[in-house]
């Protein structure tokens, strides 16, 4: 089962995406089968390999030693990358032009080079206990002193805390009054060395129940010092292929091309339990035949296919446009809504048509149900895309 014929798939994009089906079923998915189970991290080697494949660099320009595509490209490679692991479609995310958006242009540029070859991988620092959908509420602070702030506070749920290169900090420099709470809240870029944190921070893991591969970690600040030049203020999201534009904009973008991501990442899961499923229903026999004869499990398999083919549709759409330079808020709000909603089920389908060996650890439908979980709670949970889309609808509902 591969994906349908689509008028976005040109000669180029179908060879981006048949090269990172044979990287993903050729060596992400064995390494996947082998350390999820011991809840592993993506180890050195592997990360070096990812950046020889030249993934942390999709949407960075070729001048920085990037490939320099498009989001449509990074949606083709995420859902590819996570048929086979989630966190090696996740991973991808925390280089491809995060944390390079410093204000002096030879440093940028310097980073720039690093995160395309994956040796500028990064974390996001953005929840706390008290803020999670409410990212308004943030409490961290960061306080001036001469030239460097001093951080500190509490944040929760930071993948790849300790491994990363870097830690991307939403934090408050001044309390909320009067206006919008956001305001007062700036962004920092804390340069750290992989494998260890720098003094004033520490981290504990988090015991998640899926979407092993990056630990995730609840962090301390406790005076952390950053430079002042560290601010990145609004740049904090803006992607390489941001148009240009006011900082909104720029914010806007990002988090755009983050739901865009997700719902790549969740038709990867979905996929790859359909494709399991439909090989296991050929081969699995019960009552003297193959379970695939069954109409029950025929039509469980035809409507998980139909899901999967709407959710690539939407997020095909939502991709195209947002590369067009549209306004895409809705668009990939709902793309991210349906394919996260759509995989739960599907890769739950899976679990069924495996019967007894679905509910086991030595298939992988169970990793790709439990990641799939997970897609429809973080980066804005299904509720907050349906507030985001319903809003638009409607109007804000005060
Ligand atoms: C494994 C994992 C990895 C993560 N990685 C990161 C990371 O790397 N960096 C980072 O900063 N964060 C990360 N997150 C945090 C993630 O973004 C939040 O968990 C998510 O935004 C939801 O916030 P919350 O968990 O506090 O839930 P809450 O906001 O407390 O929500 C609880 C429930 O209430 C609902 N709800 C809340 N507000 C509304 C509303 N206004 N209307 C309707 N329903 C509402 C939610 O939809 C949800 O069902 C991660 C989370 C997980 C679980």
């Amino acid at each position: 089962m591969t994906t349908a014929a689509s008028p976005y798939l040109t000669e180029e994009r179908l060879e981006v995406q048949s090269t990172a089906r044979r990287f993903a079923m050729e060596e992400v998915l064995p390494l996947a089968n082998e350390l999820d189970k011991q809840k592993a991290d993506i180890p050195d080697a592997f990360l070096e390999r990812i950046g020889e494949m030249g993934y942390f660099g999709i949407m960075i320009g070729r001048n920085w030693g990037g490939m320099g595509h498009d989001v449509f490209e990074y949606a083709l490679i995420t859902e590819e990358l996570s048929r086979a692991w989630m966190s090696v479609a996740s991973i991808i995310a925390r280089g491809n032009g995060m944390g390079t958006n410093v204000s002096d242009p030879a440093r940028r540029a310097e980073l720039l080079r690093r995160s395309a070859r994956g040796d500028w991988i990064g974390a996001a620092a953005l929840s706390e206990p008290g803020a999670g959908s409410d990212l308004a509420n943030v409490q961290c602070r960061a306080t001036k002193d001469g030239d460097e702030y001093v951080i500190s506070g509490e944040k929760r749920w930071c993948g790849n805390a300790l491994n990363a290169d870097f830690i991307l900090l939403l934090a408050r420099t001044q309390e909320a009054g009067e206006g919008p709470r956001a305001r007062g809240l700036e962004s920092f870029l804390i340069e750290k060395q992989r494998g260890s944190f720098p003094n004033g921070l520490t981290g504990s893991p988090i015991d998640k129940i899926g979407y092993h591969g990056i630990t995730t970690y609840h962090l301390w600040f406790d005076g952390l010092h950053v430079p002042a030049e560290n601010l990145l203020g609004s740049r904090m999201y803006e992607g390489t292929t941001a148009p240009q534009g006011r900082a909104f904009n720029a914010t806007m973008h990002g988090l755009n091309v983050a739901r865009i991501h997700t719902a790549a990442r969740a038709i990867g899961l979905a996929r790859g339990a359909l494709e399991d499923s439909l090989a296991y229903a050929q081969d699995r026999v019960q009552f003297g035949r193959p379970i695939a004869e069954f109409q029950a499990i025929r039509f469980k398999l035809a409507d998980m296919a139909t899901q999967v083919e709407a959710a690539r549709a939407l997020m095909y759409q939502a991709a195209h446009d947002c590369d067009a330079g549209e306004p895409i808020e809705i668009e990939a709000a709902m793309a991210k809504l349906f394919a996260t909603e759509m995989a739960e089920r599907v890769t739950s389908e899976g679990i069924q048509v495996h019967g007894g060996n679905g509910y086991t650890t030595e298939r992988a439908v169970e990793r790709y149900w439990r990641d799939a979980r997970l897609t429809t709670i973080f980066e804005g949970t299904s509720e907050i895309q349906r507030k985001i889309i319903s809003d638009r609808l409607i109007g804000r509902r005060q």
